[in-house]
């Protein structure tokens, strides 16, 4: 099915595009792992049936790098040998003015003759190259990343994550992930990028408003009454007025099942395990709707 993935990013090092959705960063021929600091984030098509677009583009499983794999050489790997593309989708690439950008995008990406790496060409230096020196991008078209699936959703946001230590929904798009009630900080490995709808205005029966962001634990809350995994009680004030529609049939690109905790106030996915509450314990989920979240990426 086709789908866009995210949690790829721009290292600022090799220049190179990576998948960053591994509890450690792949390797960078720059030396050491690669560094995302200061990247945006892109979202990226596979195994799209369209016919614009280029695919065969590979994730490579040991320097997470994104690879052309369509000619002779699969291209030297920062990680030693030649890039591994097995696990891999089949991402689809636009090139500007022959594809129809979905949404916002940011363009100058270009493929490296020498490593088969797509790399951003807009900045001063190229970037190092694990085939030696510098990316060179004789020959690449110019290819256009998707970087906001949202821009024909004003009242929608996403970046809302799953945590897989305490089950709850978080924005993960703030300075820091949360102080997490398993310990830590939240962990939003393996979760898809939700979106939210707010300050909608409407009154359906199964749209119910007054979810606030807790700028503590990050956390979506239902009130501020309740225990916050950062210590003390959730602080709202900074908030849109996000709603969740409930007990409705669940479409491709929505996952139900998520339960309002009665104890913490957080909205938590209840397939998994229950997942620590704040407020100690596991959630209470049990006076709750059944919530459906859209799933704008995974
Ligand atoms: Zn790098
Ligand atoms: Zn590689
Ligand atoms: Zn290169
Ligand atoms: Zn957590
Ligand atoms: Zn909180």
């Amino acid at each position: 099915m086709a789908a866009f993935q995210f949690k790829w990013l721009w290292c600022n090092k090799c220049q190179g595009l990576a998948y960053a959705g591994y509890s450690a960063p792949g390797i960078c021929p720059a030396g050491g792992r690669h560094d995302h600091t200061g990247s945006i984030r892109y979202f990226i098509l596979h195994d799209a049936p369209e016919a614009f677009g280029q695919d065969n583009w590979r994730w490579c499983n040991k320097c997470q790098g994104l690879a052309y794999a369509g000619n002779s050489s699969l291209g030297p790997c920062p990680a030693g040998g030649i890039h591994d593309h097995s696990g891999s989708a089949n991402y689809k690439l636009g090139l500007l003015n022959s594809w129809p950008p979905r949404s916002d995008y940011q363009d100058n990406w270009r493929w490296c003759n020498k490593c088969q790496g797509l790399a951003y060409a807009g900045n001063a230096y190229p970037g190092a190259c694990p085939a030696g020196g510098e990316h060179d991008h004789n020959g690449s078209g110019d290819y256009a990343l998707t970087t906001n699936m949202g821009s024909n959703a004003p009242n929608a946001q996403d970046n809302w994550q799953w945590c897989n230590k305490c089950q709850v929904l978080a924005y993960a798009g703030d300075s820091s992930p949360g102080a997490c009630s398993a310990g830590g900080t939240h962990d939003h490995q393996g979760s898809a990028d939700y979106a939210l709808a707010h300050d909608l205005g409407a009154t359906a029966p199964i749209y119910q408003d007054g979810w606030r962001w807790c700028n503590k634990c990050k956390g979506l809350v239902a009130s501020a009454v309740g225990a916050c995994s950062a210590g003390g009680t959730h602080d709202q004030p900074r908030s849109y007025n996000y709603g969740l529609y409930h007990d409705t049939p669940t479409h491709n690109n929505e996952q139900s099942n998520w339960r309002w905790c009665s104890k913490c106030q957080g909205l938590a996915y209840t397939i998994n395990a229950v997942g620590p509450c704040p407020a100690g314990g596991a959630h209470d989920t049990s006076r709750s709707y059944n919530y459906r979240l859209d799933i704008w990426a995974t």
